[in-house]
Parts: structure tokens; C-alpha cells; sequence
């Protein structure tokens, strides 16, 4: 925790969800602010799926003051070492997207001559990190002996969506936010626009300096009071809705999976998340490519056996962003200001983004209250967060537009020129010819690095046919001899992780 900094004024949250909550602890325990309230009304609840994240999440948390132990047992959270893809290129493949940098980084060197090994290589994955094969091996990314937040390979968690907001208002409220069960009927103006004071149904008031919507999906006050456009994506990212259940393990022993497994179906895919107890699965669709019936079958064909008793829970969304998060005193965080699928889970870590921005240009004294200071921070962070938003888009359908599935209209459409973004059609037809390069990006406004890049267009078998040969790439015996480290480290890295849930059970208190 850091020491109290001058105060921005009295800030006030609307919404109890990941948003709301993650807010509040950042401004308390974070940035040590001491005038925060939220309001929430379990009348409305809260969304309660969000269960995969991306390793930003460990400096989160580790800014929050927590221990991870704690946050393990607290949020019944497991380790998430990356995204395992089946079917997506063919019906029958399988790659891996580790959260594992490639050896040597972010150097683009070995990319074309792991491209010109064609025939005689492992994937793009398997030769430059060891990741793939610890996650095969069910093997957490860290050992007992390793510091809170960190180990040999980069993760992220899953976890219970609920009990992870518990767990933020549990210490929220430790670091003294006041929080007020209330329902919000009225958004009071001022006549500059600003937003004043909210009035509850029963017909409490709470002023405040600086207002944050994480209202969900109903935008409260960056949408109904203050009229931010939405920016719809749905004719790039088709999927519009969702079917989830909670699935026990068959065992109490059942192994973990350190990683999230996202199988491509007819009009969708599946995301399968392991938890301590059980097993989050959902059937994320597009609603134009299938019925919700046809949904249902997809899921419970998925799931069983196990799931047959179990009801789906429905969850309907539209994919894009808000033209303005951040309008006058109001600033839109969590799904109000955007969403898109959970393909890689974005919306936890868009949180994370906004409030990291937030700290940066709003709380250093004096800037919430010098009007011009604060409009300039509003614009930068307008056009930072869209730009995200943009690239977030890019980098999703860059998972369905590079198949060869024909077998469904969803994988066809998917595929279709007219619903792939202009720049990433460029892109594309570029690296038909050459590798991504560092200037095809503009690395403060990518979520995803180039890496990340790279392992989803060769882990989707991506052609590239270099231009004029290898030649006019050095590096030739560097890069094989790069190649052979990682494929001669994996047997020790293997053997050196713990198994999955064996680590979770002494990091939780249970060994
Ligand atoms: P909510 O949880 O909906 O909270 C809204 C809050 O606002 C509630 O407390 C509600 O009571 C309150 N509220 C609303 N109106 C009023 C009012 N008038 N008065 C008082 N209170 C009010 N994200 C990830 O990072 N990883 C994932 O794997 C992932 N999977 C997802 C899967 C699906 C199907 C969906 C739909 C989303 C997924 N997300 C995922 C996104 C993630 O769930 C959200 O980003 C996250 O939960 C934050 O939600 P929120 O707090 O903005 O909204």
C-alpha cells in the first residue's frame, strides 16, 4: 500500500462487480486514496462469469497489498499458463498460445528461420519455449520455494468470478471504502454536464467529485445520463451470446488443467476452465449462425458426462466499445465502457488497463480539479482505450479469419473478406510474403504483442513463403541453436514444476 496522496475529491463507484470492486481496492489500497464510496444493488447482482485472466493480473494484485496464498483460497483460484485452441484451423488441430515470451523476447530474428525449417520442425510454440510441454504435463508455472506473483513461467489465474468480487470488497472494505446497497433511480447534472450527485430509489443522495461507471452492461451513467455511442463490432466478432454451466469434477482429486482449453464448434467454441471443485464451461455463439437449442446440444455434447442434470445459464451481449469512456467526472470501467467476447479473455485485464491510466492522469494531485487538466486526460484516455479497443478486434478475429474450416456458414462468414478489419487485411497479405515485423505494430497500444501474433498465425498454420529465400536473413545458426536449448531444457523444466493441483493444495493451506 502506498502512503495517502492528495485526494482527487470524494470518489464514487456505481457497481459491485469485478469492475466496481477492483476499482475500489485500487483507489484504497492502491493509490491509498481515502474518500471512496460504491453503490450496488444486489437487487440487479452482478454478471458472476469472467473466470480467465492475463498475467497483468499478478501485479494487480501484488499492488493491492495481498498475498497469494490468500488470493488463491479466497477466490478458489488455479494457475493459467495460456490458451489451448482446438479445431480452430482445420477441425482436427490443436495449438498452444503460452503466456511464455519466446526465447530471445520480442527479436523477431528466428521467426524466419524456424520458417524456413519447413518439414523438420516442431511448432512455433514447442521451438521456443518450454511452455507447451509443462502444460501437457499438467505442471504448475511455479514451485513451492518461488515468491508470491512470480515463478519460472509466466501465468495468469482462473477463478470463481463471485468469490473474486467477494474477495475485493472484503478488503475494500479493510481499507475503508464505504459501500452503500442501494439501487440507482437518478443522475443529477450539473449545468456544465458533470455529474453532481446520484439519488436512490429510496431516496438517499450520494454526492461525489469523480464518478465511475461500472455499472455493466446497462452503461448507467457513461450511456443512459451522459450519451456515449456504442461502437458495435458484431459484423467482425460474430458471437453475441453465451451458455455456461458449473460442472463438479468427477473426482476430488481430478487433475487441474493450467490452462484454459477453448474448443472451435459448429457456430462457436467452448471455453473449459478448471477450478479447485469444479469445472467453469460455457458455449460462446453467434445467435445469427445458430438457435439457442442447437447451442444447448453443442454444450451438453461438450460436457458430458457430468452435466446432464445441470441447466445453462444464458448470457447475451453486443461486442464493442463506447465512442467516450471517460466524459467530464465520468469514467466508464468494466463492461459499461466496452466488451468483447472472452476469446482470450480481455475484460478483466481492459480493467486493469483503465485503471492503471486512471492513477496515471486523474489522482496526481491537483488534476481533478483543474477542469482543463482533466478534459486533456479525458481525450488522451479516449483515444488510448479506443485504439485498445481497435487492436483487441484486430487480434481476435485474427483466430477465426486465417481457418480453412468450411464445414459451417460460421466458419465460412468468419473467413469472408468483408468481415475482416481493412488493417488486418493488409496485414495478412503481407505476411503471405514476410514475417510480422516490429513496425506492423505500435507496441503501447497492442494488449498483445507480436509474440502473441506469432503463435496464433503459425499455430494456425499461417503460410508465410518468404520473398526472395533465406538469404536476406542473418542469424541461420544462432536461431537452430536457440531452437535446440528450449527443445533440450523442456525435459528439466518438466521435472522441475510441481503438478498442478499438488501445488495448489500447499500454496491454498491444505498440505
Ligand atoms: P457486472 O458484474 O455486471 O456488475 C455491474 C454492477 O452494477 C452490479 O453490482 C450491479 O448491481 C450494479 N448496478 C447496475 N445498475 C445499477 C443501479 N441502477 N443501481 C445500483 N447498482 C447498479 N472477462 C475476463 O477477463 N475473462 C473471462 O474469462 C471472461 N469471460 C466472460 C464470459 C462471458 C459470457 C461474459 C458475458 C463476460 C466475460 N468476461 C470475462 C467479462 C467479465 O465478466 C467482466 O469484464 C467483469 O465481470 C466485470 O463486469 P462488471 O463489473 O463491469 O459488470
Amino acid at each position: 500500500m502506498t502512503a495517502d496522496i492528495p485526494s482527487p475529491g470524494r470518489i464514487v463507484i456505481v457497481g459491485g462487480g469485478t469492475a466496481g470492486w477492483l476499482s475500489a481496492a485500487t483507489f484504497s489500497r492502491t493509490l491509498g486514496m481515502r474518500d471512496v464510496t460504491l453503490v450496488e444493488s444486489s437487487e440487479i447482482g452482478i454478471i458472476g462469469v469472467g473466470e480467465g485472466t492475463f498475467p497483468t493480473i499478478r501485479s494487480t494484485l501484488a499492488g493491492l497489498g495481498v498475498g497469494e496464498g490468500e488470493f488463491l483460497r479466497s477466490a478458489d483460484a488455479t494457475f493459467k499458463q495460456g490458451v489451448l485452441f482446438d479445431g480452430w484451423a482445420t477441425g482436427a488441430d490443436s495449438y498452444f498460445h503460452p503466456f511464455n515470451m519466446p526465447i530471445g523476447g520480442e527479436d523477431e530474428a528466428l521467426l524466419p528461420h524456424w520458417l524456413a525449417m519447413e518439414g523438420q520442425r516442431a511448432s512455433w510454440a514447442d521451438s521456443v519455449t518450454v511452455q507447451e510441454r509443462v502444460i501437457r504435463a499438467g505442471r504448475a508455472p511455479k514451485r513451492v520455494q518461488d515468491p508470491d506473483f512470480s515463478g519460472p513461467m509466466n501465468y495468469a489465474y482462473h477463478f470463481d468470478a463471485a468469490r473474486f468480487a467477494d474477495y475485493l470488497r472484503t478488503i475494500s472494505l479493510a481499507a475503508g471504502v464505504r459501500r452503500i446497497e442501494g439501487m440507482v433511480a437518478h443522475v443529477e447534472q450539473r449545468e456544465d454536464g458533470d455529474i453532481a450527485a446520484l439519488t436512490l430509489r429510496d431516496g438517499r443522495r450520494v454526492e461525489g467529485d469523480i464518478f465511475i461507471d461500472c455499472s455493466g452492461f446497462r452503461a448507467l451513467l457513461i450511456g443512459k445520463t451522459l450519451g456515449s455511442g456504442f461502437v458495435g463490432c458484431g459484423d467482425t466478432l460474430f458471437n453475441d451470446r453465451a451458455l455456461a454451466m458449473q460442472v463438479p469434477h468427477d473426482r476430488p482429486d481430478a487433475p487441474i488443467r493450467p490452462y484454459t482449453l477453448a474448443t472451435a464448434h459448429e457456430a462457436g467454441w467452448t471455453w473449459d476452465i478448471g477450478l479447485p471443485e469444479r469445472r467453469g464451461i460455457g458455449y460462446v455463439y453467434s445467435s445469427r449462425h445458430c438457435s439457442d437449442d442447437e447451442a444447448e446440444t453443442v454444450l451438453r455434447r461438450y460436457v458430458r458426462p457430468g452435466g446432464e442434470a445441470l441447466t445453462p445459464r444464458q448470457l447475451r451481449f453486443a461486442t464493442g466499445y463506447r465512442e467516450r469512456q471517460w466524459i467530464g467526472n465520468c469514467i466508464a470501467i468494466g463492461l459499461s465502457a466496452g466488451f468483447f467476447e472472452p476469446l482470450e479473455s480481455t475484460g478483466i485485464m481492459l480493467i486493469e488497463a483503465a485503471l492503471r491510466m486512471v492513477g496515471d492522469f486523474l489522482l496526481p494531485a491537483g488534476s481533478a480539479s483543474d477542469t482543463a487538466a482533466r478534459n486533456a486526460a479525458a481525450r488522451r484516455f479516449n483515444r488510448l482505450m479506443t485504439a485498445r479497443f481497435e487492436r483487441i478486434v484486430r487480434f481476435l478475429k485474427l483466430h477465426y479469419c486465417i481457418t480453412r474450416r468450411t464445414d459451417t456458414a460460421y466458419w465460412r462468414d468468419n473467413a469472408d473478406p468483408a468481415s475482416i478489419p481493412a488493417d488486418l487485411q493488409d496485414l495478412l497479405a503481407q505476411w503471405r510474403h514476410r514475417p510480422p515485423s516490429r513496425f506492423d505494430f505500435t507496441v503501447d497500444l497492442e494488449t498483445f504483442l507480436p509474440p502473441s501474433y506469432h503463435y496464433i498465425l503459425y499455430g494456425m498454420g499461417f503460410e508465410t513463403r518468404l520473398a526472395g529465400g533465406i538469404g536476406r536473413y542473418p542469424g541461420g545458426q544462432e536461431a537452430r541453436a536457440a531452437f535446440a536449448r528450449v527443445a533440450g531444457a523442456s525435459g528439466a523444466a518438466v521435472s522441475h514444476l510441481p503438478d498442478h493441483r499438488a501445488l495448489l493444495d500447499h500454496l491454498r493451506g491444505r498440505q
